[in-house]
């Protein structure tokens, strides 16, 4: 079975990690921390592991799994150990910033983002089939390499991924409306509340309405910093979006079109189920 490297034994690295080596392949983890390395072998995560990236030398394909800020230079690091053949590709939350740039580094160079992920962080928090059933976004450009699309789609099939096809600009617009958005949302809708004059009441009435609405508000701060700085047009564009919506909403309860009103919730009531697959 062919060798297959990741870069970033965290969360999303370790996952694929445990994913690939159970689905046979030759797997060999390189992470910043000595540490981590260790835990990657002592958990059976990997075959090799270790802080060097020349020991990704023989790698078919690599996946860079670092902090989205690590990619670029990630791959800047990682020329001097591979081969001329050899596919890489990144598992980053946001595509534009990264694939346009990428490719001028290394032409087999595929970006992809696994749909999947939790509130935890680190080696620990790896697990199996954290990807089985979610979506896997492969982003190419038109001159990216044909062999590396192939080869990736094939893994991520392995995995138990529903895969998508889009460009990275696409990507980034789609993801900015159901993942960035509402993390904007849900923390507004918190800071909101902490403001209020019945705060306190509030918090005490709060129920599992509001835990679902405020969840992904409640998420890493770091990681939310970081979606809004890579993908900040496509933000800003979901942002206005909404911003006039809810004009248009606000306009219906304040002229009290309530017939208006039942009319959107009918309509997004029916909606929501395009949106969450079983
Ligand atoms: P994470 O759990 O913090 O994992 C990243 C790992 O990278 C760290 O555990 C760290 O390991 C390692 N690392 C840091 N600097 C490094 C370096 N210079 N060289 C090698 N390894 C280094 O974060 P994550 O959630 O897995 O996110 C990783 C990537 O996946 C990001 O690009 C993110 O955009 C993307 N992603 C995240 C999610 C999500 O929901 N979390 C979903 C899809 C995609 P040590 O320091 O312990 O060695």
């Amino acid at each position: 079975m062919s060798e297959i490297g990741i870069v970033g034994l965290g969360l999303i690295g370790g996952s694929l990690a445990l994913d690939l080596k159970a689905l046979g392949y030759h797997v060999t983890g390189v992470s910043r921390k000595p540490r981590t390395c260790e835990i990657a072998l002592e958990k059976g995560m990997v075959d090799r592991s270790g802080v060097s990236l020349d020991l990704l030398s023989g790698a078919e394909i690599i996946f860079i799994c670092t902090p989205m800020s690590l990619i670029l230079p990630t791959i800047g690091d990682l020329i001097p150990h591979i081969e001329p053949g050899t596919i890489i590709t990144d598992v980053g939350s946001v595509k534009g910033a990264i694939v346009s740039q990428a490719t001028e580094l290394w032409p087999h160079f595929v970006g992809g983002h696994p749909m999947a992920g939790t509130s935890e962080q680190g080696i620990n928090a790896a697990q199996r089939d954290l990807f089985k059933n979610a979506p896997y976004v492969i982003t190419p450009l038109p001159h990216t390499s044909m062999t590396g699309v192939e080869k990736l789609s094939k893994i991520v099939e392995q995995l138990g991924c529903r895969l998508y096809q889009c460009s990275p600009e696409a990507h980034d617009r789609a993801v900015a409306l159901i993942s960035h958005l509402p993390v904007v949302l849900g923390a507004n809708l918190i800071d909101v509340c902490m403001a209020a004059q019945e705060s306190e009441l509030a918090q005490n009435l709060a129920s599992s309405g509001f835990r679902d609405t405020s969840r992904v508000g409640g998420g890493n701060p770091e990681l939310g910093t970081m979606m809004a700085r890579y993908n900040r047009s496509a933000l800003l564009q979901s942002l206005r979006d909404y911003q006039d919506n809810l004009t248009r909403l606000m306009g219906y309860i304040e002229s009290e079109n309530w017939e208006g009103l039942e009319a959107i919730l009918q309509y997004t009531q029916k909606s929501r189920a395009l949106f969450i697959k079983p």
